[in-house]
């Protein structure tokens, strides 16, 4: 199946050689076709997909130009408010909630012409890997139904795997957009923190979430970024500086880049040896490409993975406090308020947030605060300093995007740290609030996509991208 990339839909809708309308029909009808095998939504929006098709059609026979994303269909994780669209972060405390403005990212993305058709499937609050921990069942991978497409942003990954999206947007804490890419076969870019706009965003860890696009090629990738990028006087942490220009870097190659492969990730505990390979000959390819590619030791991302899972889940416990029975969704009625919040809190929400809650909370707490989330935010000083001196000899680095292909549903459920470490490669960068792109390179066990990230500096998305666009086109 060759499907066209976004841009040249938007193309052809902008010219009016095809109307948005049609796009999105021939969408919607993939969806009703492969939808209840991938369940990768958990609402499709087709009347107001439809409504949203006809005013950009509209436009153009105005003589307007609706934008650079014309009359694409757009997949929003369903952590993303959308106003007048219920928004459940795949939990039941969110029941019947329905929110009154848009993230800015999804403004953002309309108003450059995009077309959103649904609300995609994720882990409940976005905690997970595989998309598992939804209160609303699973979704599967589009490449082999009895396999996870990753997660958190699971549905998202899979809706454009599956064709029924182009783009995608998605939420990235620790890997929520690269590891489901890369599991999907598909592009995921995790932007630098700050770039895009949390406004709207269903919070998790504060400190690491991040909004970023979802794609079929690092250019589709680029455009929608370009799209949601730059200063939100809503979100306080977003960067007070216009957003890097991208899509001029893409075809500006690697000659001369100076790009490291990290050893400490290259021979992680429980890589695939398929996986291992196709970094190596992803290595290769840049070199032979004009890259000066070499190997490089980062010590500290080794502790991502223990610091993760305490910073995390100690903002996690803060932030999913608000869920109280009484400001949003669901509320068990009892006959006091403190049975209330008990009630409603714990048939709210699933296992795993509950884990986080818990741990989070003893992070925290009087007596384990200096030794659990004071010690994990020193680790998080370690791995950013171990980063920069990395980034003094190397423009960017690479290193496998998860351990292993997709792996079998119910394979990791039982075993807590077993999902953890689906993570193992992308939670470093996210500690250290850098850009991080997963591109599908090749395949592993079972046929299977294989992705390999590549990571920057702060603010490093330009080299980032260039190196990602030479990946797609050195893909065996
Ligand atoms: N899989 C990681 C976790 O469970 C990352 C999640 C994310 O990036 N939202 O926390």
């Amino acid at each position: 199946m060759t499907l066209p990339t976004a841009l040249d839909l938007a193309q052809a809708v902008r010219t009016g050689e095809r109307s948005a309308v049609e796009v999105v029909e021939e969408h919607l009808a993939r969806v009703e076709e492969a939808e209840p095998e991938v369940h990768a939504f958990n609402l499709v929006a087709g009347e107001e997909a439809r409504a949203a098709a006809a005013q950009v059609d509209a436009r153009v026979a105005r003589g307007e130009d609706p934008g650079p994303l014309a009359g694409v269909p757009l997949a929003l994780k369903d952590n993303l408010c959308t106003r007048g669209l219920p928004t459940t972060c795949s939990s039941r405390i969110l029941a019947g909630w329905v929110p009154p403005y848009d993230a800015t990212a999804v403004s953002r993305a309309v108003r450059s012409g995009a077309v959103v058709i649904g609300k995609t499937n994720l882990d409940e609050f976005a905690m997970g890997s595989s998309t598992e921990n939804s209160a609303f069942g699973p979704t599967r991978n589009p490449l082999d139904p009895i396999r996870v497409p990753g997660g958190s942003s699971g549905g998202s990954a899979a809706a454009v795997a599956a064709g029924f999206a182009p783009l995608a947007l998605g939420s990235d804490t620790g890997g929520s957009i690269r590891q489901p890419a890369a599991l999907c076969g598909v592009v995921g870019l995790k932007p630098t923190y700050g770039v895009v706009s949390r406004y709207g965003l269903v919070a998790f860890a504060s400190s690491l979430d991040q909004v970023g696009p979802l794609a079929r090629t690092v250019g589709d990738a680029v455009a929608l970024l370009e799209a949601i990028a730059g200063h939100d006087p809503a979100d306080s942490t977003s960067l007070d500086r216009p957003a890097p220009a991208l899509s001029g870097c893409l075809a500006q190659g690697v000659e001369g880049l100076r790009i490291g492969v990290i050893q400490e990730l290259a021979g992680v505990e429980g890589i695939a040896p398929e996986v291992g390979a196709r970094l190596h000959e992803a290595a290769d390819a840049l070199a032979g490409a004009g890259a000066k590619v070499d190997e490089v030791s980062v010590p500290a991302t080794m502790w991502g993975l223990p610091a993760y899972y305490l910073l995390a889940p100690a903002e996690a416990s803060s932030n999913l406090a608000r869920y109280d029975g009484v400001r949003y969704g669901l509320r068990l009625a009892r006959p006091d308020i403190t049975s209330m919040y008990e009630a409603t809190r714990s048939a709210g929400f699933g296992p795993e947030v509950k884990r986080r809650i818990m741990l989070g909370t003893f992070a925290l707490s009087a007596g384990y605060y200096d030794a659990y989330y004071g010690q994990a935010q020193r680790v998080r000083t370690l791995i950013i300093e171990s980063f920069a001196a990395a980034y003094e000899r190397f423009d960017a680095l690479l290193s496998p995007t998860a351990p292993t292909t997709a792996f079998p549903l119910g394979s990791r459920t039982a075993d807590p740290l077993a999902m953890y470490l689906s993570d193992v490669c992308t939670v470093a960068s996210s500690l250290a609030g850098h850009p991080a792109l997963s591109v599908p390179f090749g395949t592993g066990e079972g046929g299977l996509p294989v992705g390999i990230q590549v990571m920057a500096p702060a603010l490093g998305e330009p080299v980032m991208v260039r190196v990602g666009a030479a990946l797609e086109d050195l893909a065996p």
